[in-house]
Parts: C-alpha cells; sequence; structure tokens
C-alpha cells in the first residue's frame, strides 16, 4: 500500500467539495481520492470519478445512483458505485481512509461525521450544521473516538489559526473570540424591503460563490448564527465569549482577543481554498491554490457593530444563537431544523424572504428540547422540528 493519505470527500460535488479536489490535485504525491459521495448531481460525479479513480462513488439517491452505476460500467471505471445514504457513513469510517472532508450541506451530514468522529479520523468539518445539531454528542464521539475535528469554515479556521498549538492554555489566555462577517449581500439595504428579495438576489454573495443555502444563510446572517454556535463547541467558550464584527471587505477571516487585549487576526484572500489546505496539511502549510493579498490595492478595511440598531433590524436571527445556547441543551438543533425548512420554501418561493425569520422564531417557541443525550435523540428532535416549521410554511404561504 501506498504512503499516500486516503481521504473520503464527502459532498464532493458542491462548492466545498468541488474546492477540496481542486487542492487535493495539486498534491497528487500526497493524496489518494478514496471515496467521493454526493446526492444527485451524476454529471458532475461522473466527471470527478473519471479524474481521481475513485474506489467507491456514493449517491444518497436512489434513482440517481442506478444512473451513475450505468455510466461509470458503460466508460470501464474500477469504481464501485453504492447508492443510499448509510453507505456515505460507510465510507467515512472504512479502516482503510485516514481523512474524511465533511461538505455535505444541513443536518444530513450528521450521521456521517459522527461515523467518521467514532472511527478516529482527521475529520474536517465544512458542514457547520452537523456540529450545531449534534453539539456535545458529537463532540463526545470526536473525543472518545480519538478523532481530529479540524474547522474548514473561514471564520474558525482563523480562529484555530489565531490560537496557540495547545488547547489545554486556550481557557487560561482567551477572552473573546471576533467572528467576521462580511454583512452579504443586503447589508445596506432598507429592512422595510427585505420581504420583496428574491433568492436570486439572496444568492449573489459580494464575496463569496458558495452553494444556495449557504448563500441564503450569509444574506440573513443565521450563517453568523451558526458559526457562532460552531464557534462555542470548537474552542470550548462561553456565549458571552463570542462577538460578531462586521467587515465587509472579508479580508480578516476572524481574531482571538486576548487576556491582555493583544488581538491576532488572520488574513487573506477570500478563497476556501486557503482554510482546505490548513486542514489537509496541518501541523504542516501547503500550497493552495488561492492567490496572495495584495495590500496596496486595498482601499481600506472597515468594521461595524452587528448590534447597531440598523443591523439588528436587519438580520433578527443572528441574536438566536445567544438565545439557543442559553437554553436547554438541543435547542440549537431545532433552530437549524426550522431554519433548513424555512431556506429550503424560501428558495421554492413559497414563502418571503422575511419570512424565514418568522419560521425560525415560531419553531423555537413551539418546540422544547427534551433529551437530547444521544445522536437518535437529536435526530428525533430534527424531525419533530422539522414537521412544526413544515406547518409554519404552509400556513405562512397560504397569505
Ligand atoms: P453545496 O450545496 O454546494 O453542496 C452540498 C453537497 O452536499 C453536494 O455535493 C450535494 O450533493 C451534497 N448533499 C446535499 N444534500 C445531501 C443529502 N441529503 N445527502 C447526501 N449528500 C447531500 O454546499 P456548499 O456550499 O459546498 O456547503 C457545504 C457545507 O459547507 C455547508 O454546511 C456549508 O455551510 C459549509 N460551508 C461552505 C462554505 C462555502 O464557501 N461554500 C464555506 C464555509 C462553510
Ligand atoms: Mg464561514
Amino acid at each position: 500500500m501506498s504512503d499516500k493519505q486516503r481521504i473520503a470527500v464527502l459532498g464532493s460535488t458542491g462548492s466545498i467539495g468541488v474546492n477540496t479536489l481542486d487542492v487535493l490535485a495539486r498534491h497528487p504525491e500526497q493524496f489518494e481520492v478514496f471515496a467521493l459521495t454526493a446526492s444527485t448531481r451524476v454529471d458532475e460525479m461522473l466527471a470527478q470519478c473519471l479524474r481521481f479513480k475513485p474506489v467507491f462513488a456514493v449517491m444518497a439517491s436512489q434513482a440517481h445512483g442506478a444512473q451513475l452505476q450505468e455510466r461509470c460500467s458503460a466508460a470501464g471505471l474500477p469504481t464501485r458505485v453504492l447508492i443510499g445514504p448509510e453507505h456515505i457513513a460507510a465510507v467515512a469510517r472504512d479502516e482503510r481512509v485516514d481523512m474524511v472532508m465533511a461538505a455535505i450541506v444541513g443536518a444530513a451530514g450528521l450521521a456521517s461525521c459522527m461515523a467518521a468522529a467514532r472511527a478516529g479520523k482527521r475529520l474536517l468539518l465544512a458542514n457547520k450544521e452537523a456540529l450545531v445539531v449534534g453539539g456535545e454528542v458529537f463532540l463526545a464521539a470526536v473525543r472518545e473516538g480519538g478523532a481530529q475535528l479540524l474547522p474548514i469554515d473561514s471564520e474558525h479556521s482563523a480562529i484555530f489559526q489565531s490560537l496557540p498549538d495547545d488547547a489545554a492554555t486556550w481557557p487560561r489566555v482567551i477572552d473573546k473570540l471576533l467572528l467576521t462577517a462580511s454583512g452579504g449581500p443586503f447589508r445596506e439595504r432598507d429592512p422595510a424591503t427585505l420581504c420583496d428579495v428574491t433568492p436570486e438576489q439572496a444568492c449573489a454573495h459580494p464575496n463569496w460563490a458558495m452553494g444556495r443555502k449557504i448563500s441564503v444563510d450569509s444574506a440573513t446572517m443565521m450563517n453568523k448564527a451558526l458559526e457562532v454556535i460552531e464557534a462555542r463547541y470548537l474552542f470550548g467558550v462561553s456565549p458571552e465569549q463570542i462577538e460578531v464584527v462586521i467587515h465587509p471587505q472579508s479580508v480578516i477571516h476572524s481574531m482571538v482577543q486576548y487576556r491582555d487585549n493583544s488581538i491576532v487576526a488572520q488574513m487573506g484572500t477570500p478563497d476556501m481554498r486557503v482554510p482546505i489546505a490548513y486542514g489537509l496539511s496541518w501541523p504542516l502549510r501547503m500550497e493552495s491554490g488561492a492567490s496572495s493579498l495584495d495590500f496596496a490595492g486595498l482601499a481600506a478595511l472597515s468594521f461595524e457593530s452587528a448590534k447597531s440598531p440598523a443591523h439588528q433590524a436587519r438580520f433578527p436571527g443572528l441574536k438566536l444563537a445567544w438565545q439557543v445556547l442559553r437554553a436547554a441543551v438541543g435547542t440549537p438543533a431545532i433552530l437549524n431544523a426550522a431554519n433548513e425548512v424555512a431556506v429550503a420554501a424560501f428558495l421554492e418561493r413559497r414563502i418571503r424572504f422575511d419570512q424565514i425569520h418568522a419560521v425560525n422564531e415560531q419553531t423555537l417557541a413551539a418546540v422544547s428540547a427534551g433529551r437530547a443525550n444521544s445522536l437518535e435523540d437529536l435526530l428525533a428532535l430534527d424531525a419533530q422540528a422539522r414537521r412544526v416549521g413544515t406547518d409554519l410554511v404552509h400556513r405562512l404561504g397560504q397569505h
């Protein structure tokens, strides 16, 4: 067997998946693509199989999996095509795999993250919703499995890069984590006109090209709310130690403020290949494909408080992060489920943009967390919140 690192890329046809394959292709001597997984995009998956020749390609959807099977065998590919979500978890825990890139969107990625964590993999986490839903249960699986959880979200990678290597010192040295946020496409929009926003406008992010769900989350700033929750779990700080700073240029990707008020920031061009390459090569560094920052070409770096009355009116969902972190264990899972249902309904034009927040708030009010001690408890809570959110969407859609 070769001494290359074998990697499973979960969600390989998405924005993070494609960026990951771009980085991996720059280092063929170091990495071997063992498995690719996707939901429905057969053409993209076939092209990736032709290029990377993985041992396994998994499609979550039956119909699309059958198509891929046919086309892979017609092309004479050695890749084995597996169909169904249970096989995504199976490749994530396969003993031949060293690293797992978790780049599925939404709570759908939780089971495979848990599988990778329990099997002790290096787990590169882009799929923030999995950690928001899984919370302490997810972290316990990482600890017990002896996995290495490394953040891929640019803000969390920036914080990780700005912290000392020895995580045991973090509680003694950290004062605050300063998460930066671009403010998305509606940073300057009159809050009274948010009801007119179309999916196309919401998905047109000024600085980043991303999947549709996270693009809408960036426009509502629910993405930042999810990231506050993610930061709380990844770095073990209290919710009060996390602050959001609006920084429209997306040059500083986040910062750590230490006890002595010294601040360490991580900077670079907005390109997800940087945090991806860092996760793959940690604790070393390797070429990512990103261009270097041109300081002379930067007009200015500016900052705004996310707490100004105008931003609170524009982004009412942001404060829900602290609310759910202070509530019963499991409450973040309810918020995440409601938001997934609401964003999907908005993208299908069944509710208005401003109603995403209404669905989130009302689902939180209607569902209580109850037991949240296991993956099964959390998936049941997720399902319950989805039912409530779906009812709310139907009612809102009738008006
Ligand atoms: P995307 O929509 O572009 O891709 C999602 C991938 O997941 C696709 O490969 C799709 O086939 C797969 N998938 C979707 N639903 C699935 C299901 N039910 N079962 C199995 N596979 C499924 O999304 P993205 O923008 O690449 O984001 C992926 C994750 O990374 C999200 O959690 C997002 O918040 C996070 N993230 C993305 C970015 C970014 O720049 N795109 C930055 C930071 C974090
Ligand atoms: Mg981010």
